[in-house]
């Protein structure tokens, strides 16, 4: 009998192995993700921290704390991922403080949306200089200083954006930034418009850790209003490319590298999708309607065919009525609106 069990047991792992093996899908490298609750910190990799913020695209009892960041301590320094809001920016920063002593020297925005830049008014006061893409410090300058008015001006609005003033980015780069002091390096990439025409990304080799901000996240918290999805597409393949085992990604918990190629299919069956819709003379609701995606629901806990913001979007994409160069930017005085103005908002 025992024995029988054992040759049992052997050739059930033949098939798992041949099931592996059909899938044809380079294993990808183990990694031990850590399980965290809301505004815990992890130590992902000798110096490096993370830290997840609470988020929920289910349960509203949960409150959003922003983005998420990450801090990686250098010899003499620390650099911050994302800014948050300015009231989080402080909470980040009393993490930090239990992990090290050492100042922060800069924060590095992944893209100019408030919960990713508006913080950087707290990092300024605690001596960072932000850093960012070029075009996240542009489109912080046309369209921050608007968004944070209006966020002012409202009566339940936030008390740190009342309290404080808009900071913008220090020190920009085009392509690719480097910072590396022998004990940490710290590459940040600009591959193209993805969520937004400025998202960048913070790349750690030595740790194979690669922070994306808000162009790859972990769960159903894709905003698309100011994203190309045909460039977003090219940007996930581009980070695909890079040695990574680690994704740190801007919503939603720490994942492994496959977080990349599950947001990457997300928008491409969304094009897909949507394109046969509008071959057959359907409106975008009734695409969204269709949309089955059972893997996402898997992924993310919503069904696809609740996101249609998103359909929306790339319906309007793929009709023509985007121009994908002024997304982000602020209403120009005299009332020239830039497409879309409708749904514009700061995620
Ligand atoms: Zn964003």
């Amino acid at each position: 009998m025992l024995k029988k069990l054992a040759a049992l047991s052997l050739s059930a792992a033949a098939v798992a192995l041949a099931v592996y093996a059909a899938e044809d899908k380079p294993p990808a490298e183990k990694v031990e993700l850590p399980k965290m609750k809301f505004d815990d910190v992890k130590e992902v990799a000798p110096g490096v921290f993370f830290r997840y913020s609470s988020i929920s695209a289910t349960d509203k009892a949960v409150p959003f704390g922003g983005s998420n960041n990450i801090w990686v301590v250098f010899k003499d320094y620390v650099v911050v991922v994302d800014a948050n809001f300015p009231k989080e920016a402080e909470d980040v920063l009393a993490a930090i403080k239990k992990t090290t002593d050492k100042a922060v020297k800069y924060v590095f925005d992944t893209h100019h949306h408030g919960d990713h830049a508006w913080g950087n008014t707290t990092w300024a006061k605690a001596g960072a200089k932000v850093i960012g893409s070029k075009q996240c410090a542009r489109l912080l300058k046309a369209n921050g200083p608007d968004e944070w008015k209006k966020e002012q001006a409202k009566k339940d609005g936030r008390p740190d954006i009342k309290a404080n003033e808009l900071k913008q980015v220090d020190e920009s780069f085009d392509e690719k930034l480097v910072l590396d002091d022998g004990t940490q390096r710290m590459e940040f990439h600009f591959f193209g418009h993805a969520h937004t025409a400025g998202d960048a990304m913070a790349y750690l080799p030595k740790h194979k850790i690669l922070c994306t901000g808000d162009a790859c996240v972990n769960g159903a918290f894709n905003f698309m209003g100011h994203s190309n999805s045909a460039s977003w597409i090219t940007v996930l393949t581009k980070a695909e490319k890079l040695d990574v085992k680690l994704i740190c990604p801007g919503h939603g918990a720490v994942a492994g590298k496959d977080l990349l190629a599950k947001q990457r299919r997300y928008f491409e069956e969304l094009r897909k999708f949507t394109q046969a819709g509008i071959d057959a003379k359907q409106d975008a609701k009734a695409i969204a309607g269709g949309l089955e995606m059972k893997w996402y629901r898997e992924w993310t806990g919503v069904p696809a065919k609740d996101k249609l913001d998103n359909v929306d979007h790339v319906f309007q994409e793929l009709t023509g009525k985007i121009d994908h160069s002024k997304l982000g930017w602020a209403p120009p005085p005299g009332g020239l609106t830039p497409v879309p103005a409708t749904d514009v908002k700061a995620e």
